[in-house]
């Protein structure tokens, strides 16, 4: 989201109790320049959006710390973001404490209802359609990010909540004005959409995407926020917001009738969004911090850097690095989809170690691509030799791409990075009547069906259990000090994005916005490789790699820490419309 929303200073007014009648300013900050990097001192935002940046900005310059500037930003994004992000949503947040040099994790994942079994996506023994799923009742898991919030700032910020949605209700209630990406992810879902009189109303006006250039505005959602600001979280997790997130969920309000949800307001009460413990990998005389399970994100990209140092990228061309990285993403990911979920006992340590990288890293032939789908390994027992695991009919589970990510850095050394979803773009396509948020389908991220039968799977659905992510911020560390932050959207290719960019900007010599830049492709141990269009690949083809192009991979926003104080903050120039990034100074 960005460029167009900033050249576009002039609005045009439609229909509507949503679209203003005349031209307006999208909010009381004025939006962040469109550009894609800043450099400068004081702290850093970096988002998809420049109305999202700015807010932050604006924290962050009237002396909030990072904690505070990320949660104003998150709430920000669930005003022009709201198809990504939102209090209907869930979502991993690290955090740098610069005094006491440690990372910290909150846990916002969804959960599912207590009545969960195994089977509750399955009909006659088979997976329901994966379309009726996403738009349903059925797969809305309670909300994390509200009590992701309230947790972050309880814990290290130093603003209340009140304060730090205040910019964000604003925003709300004068709106934003409408981009290009804004109207094309409205337009891809109006169909579902347009079945609930709520999320009609609030994003077809008229019955139509909103027109480019149009302010959007979301009073119910401004109303929300306020009531969380004076209620406290407690307003969705024992109040009245929760009655109406539980009303909505059983019997989703639709012209046609879709599958009905199982969320009670025991569910709502019960939450939590726990502190975990960073998983860690070291890399290179850096260490690499990372979401734990339930995401996959940690483990995942921090096993595939163990293989990757293994087999060493120094020196090598552009085609035997990138067949590297595709070899042990491949690996990891079959090992992921073995071992990680919101199950008990996930061998973390043990798919951390370099004695199971080992084992991985020796499967990879230089000259020839690995088939796919690989069997995963036993991190259990790792063993000392090559250990070639039995093949098996191993199968990628499907995930959509949605999701945001953002990373801000303070002039105390503090850092964030969050990454918050509502799941699929549009999350369940229902939004909560007079509260102006869509619900999540995050529980579509668990597995119907066992991936491999009679191989147990660690993502199959279970009561108050938390559907396995793949969203990965990470933070760096040289020496106990920050390097590098950054974050993707993108399903499970949030993985493999992460680990190109820290590639591409430890191993490879660019610069963190090239590496954000740069062609992406995401192999995932299925029988083809994503590509992105400019991904070059030729040589890596006659290798035995196949390839399916798709159009773009992530919406990735980084922050580098430059000698002296200085902050490199980097969005994507081109992806999903151009992120914004800024700084203080
Ligand atoms: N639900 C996905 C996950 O947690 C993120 C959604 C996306 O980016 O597509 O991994």
């Amino acid at each position: 989201m960005a460029k167009l929303r900033q050249l576009l200073g002039v609005v045009s007014g439609v229909t509507a109790l949503t679209l203003a009648a005349a031209p307006t300013t999208a909010s009381a900050v004025a939006p962040a320049k469109p550009t894609s990097t800043a450099t400068g001192y004081g702290g850093a935002v970096a988002t998809v959006d420049p109305d999202a940046t700015a807010i932050g900005i604006d924290v962050l310059r009237r002396g909030g710390n990072a904690v505070d500037a990320a949660v104003a930003t998150a709430a920000a994004l669930g005003v022009t973001e709201p198809y990504s992000a939102g209090v209907g949503g869930g979502g991993f947040f690290v955090y740098y404490d610069a005094k006491h040099h440690r990372v910290h994790t909150i846990d916002g994942r969804e959960t599912a209802p207590k009545t969960f079994t195994p089977t509750v996506f399955t009909e006659n023994g088979k997976p329901i359609p994966f379309a009726d799923a996403v738009t349903s009742g059925l797969s809305i898991g309670v909300p994390g990010t509200p009590l992701t919030w309230q947790n972050a700032l309880d814990a290290w910020g130093t603003r209340t909540l009140e304060q730090t949605l205040a910019p964000a209700t604003r925003l709300a209630r004068n709106g934003f004005v409408v981009d290009q990406t804004f109207h094309d992810q409205t337009a891809d879902n109006a169909k579902r959409f347009a079945n609930f009189p709520a999320t009609k109303a609030l994003f077809l006006p008229g019955g139509q995407p909103p027109a480019v250039g149009t302010t959007l505005r979301n009073p119910d959602l401004a109303k929300t926020y306020d009531l969380l600001g004076q209620d406290g979280v407690q307003a969705i997790y024992r109040g009245p917001i929760g009655r109406d997130i539980v009303k909505t969920a059983q019997n989703p309000p639709a012209s046609a009738p879709v599958r009905q949800g199982q969320l009670t307001a025991d569910d709502l009460a019960a939450y939590t969004a726990p502190f975990r413990t960073p998983t860690k990998t070291g890399y290179e005389g850096l260490d690499v911090y990372g979401m734990a399970p339930p995401s996959s994100g940690g483990t995942t990209v921090g096993e595939a850097l163990n293989i990757v140092e293994k087999t060493g990228l120094k020196g090598l061309d552009a085609t035997d690095y990138l067949h590297r990285y595709l070899a042990a993403s491949t690996l990891s990911f079959a090992d992921r989809n073995r071992w990680v979920g919101d199950v008990p006992g996930v061998p973390v340590s043990s798919l951390l170690s370099d004695r199971f990288a080992a084992t991985r890293a020796c499967l990879i032939d230089p000259d020839k691509a690995l088939t796919t789908p690989q069997p995963p390994g036993d991190p259990h027992t790792p063993g000392g030799d090559c250990a070639r695991p039995a093949a098996s009919d191993t199968k990628t589970p499907y995930e959509g791409p949605s999701t945001t990510h953002l990373t801000v850095a303070d002039k105390w050394g503090n850092v964030v990075a969050y990454t918050l979803t509502i799941e699929q773009t549009g999350g369940s396509g229902i939004t909560v009547p007079g509260r102006g948020f869509l619900l999540n389908n995050e529980l579509t991220d668990f597995n119907f069906t066992p991936v491999t039968p009679g191989v147990p799977d660690p993502n199959l659905p279970g009561p108050g259990k938390r559907p396995r992510s793949s969203m990965a911020p990470t933070i760096v560390l040289s020496h106990g000090r920050p390097l590098l932050a950054v974050g993707s959207p993108g399903g499970a290719t949030i993985i493999t994005t992460v680990l190109q960019i820290l590639l591409g900007r430890l191993d490879r010599g660019l610069t963190l916005p090239q590496a954000i830049a740069a062609p992406r492709a995401s192999a995932r141990n299925g029988k083809a490789v994503d590509a992105e269009p400019a991904f070059d690949t030729g040589a890596l083809t006659a290798r035995g790699w196949t390839f399916a192009p798709v159009k773009e991979i992530g919406a990735a926003t980084g922050i580098e820490f430059l000698k002296n104080g200085r902050l490199l903050a980097a969005a994507e120039p081109t992806r999903r419309g151009g992120g914004s990034a800024a700084t203080v100074r």
